[in-house]
């Protein structure tokens, strides 16, 4: 069966879209750490990051690093951190979280955003990717 993040990329899910490629796509994490918080996946729907095969990771990294550095330009926070996990969605994706402080990077606290202010910074990071 298709992975949601799957669905997302086919459009039969709907998302805060923030770009795609070829062979990956950008969209905003509908339970944010913080606001901002993008993930980054391969199209090719893979469990694990290191069962990628090198050059689809590598392409992974690239993509991340492009998403990241416009995130880092369109959200006032002190970095970018990059988090791999996978224990909810067997589908690889990079965490993109802007950090203020430690409590953004632990999962431990939600923000809560309206629609609206999703469709609001994803159109902001969209606008800064280079
Ligand atoms: P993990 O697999 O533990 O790395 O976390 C999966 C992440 O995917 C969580 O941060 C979820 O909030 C996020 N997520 C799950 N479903 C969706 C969705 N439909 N749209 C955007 N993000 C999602």
């Amino acid at each position: 069966m298709a992975s949601i993040f799957t669905k997302i990329i086919n459009g039969e899910i709907p998302c805060y879209k923030i770009a795609e490629d070829e062979n990956f796509f950008a969209f905003l994490d509908i339970n944010p750490n913080a606001k901002g918080h993008t993930l980054c996946v391969p199209k090719s729907e893979v469990d694990k990051i290191l069962d990628l095969d090198e050059s689809t990771y590598m392409g992974l990294m690239a993509f991340s690093r492009k998403i990241g550095k416009a995130l880092e330009d369109a959200v006032d926070c002190k970095r970018v951190g990059m988090t791999v996990i996978g224990l909810e969605v067997p589908h690889v994706h990079v965490h993109l979280i802007p950090l203020n402080s430690m409590q953004d990077a632990t999962f431990q606290h939600k923000v809560a955003m309206a629609p609206e202010e999703f469709e609001d910074i994803a159109k902001s990071i969209r606008s800064k990717i280079e």
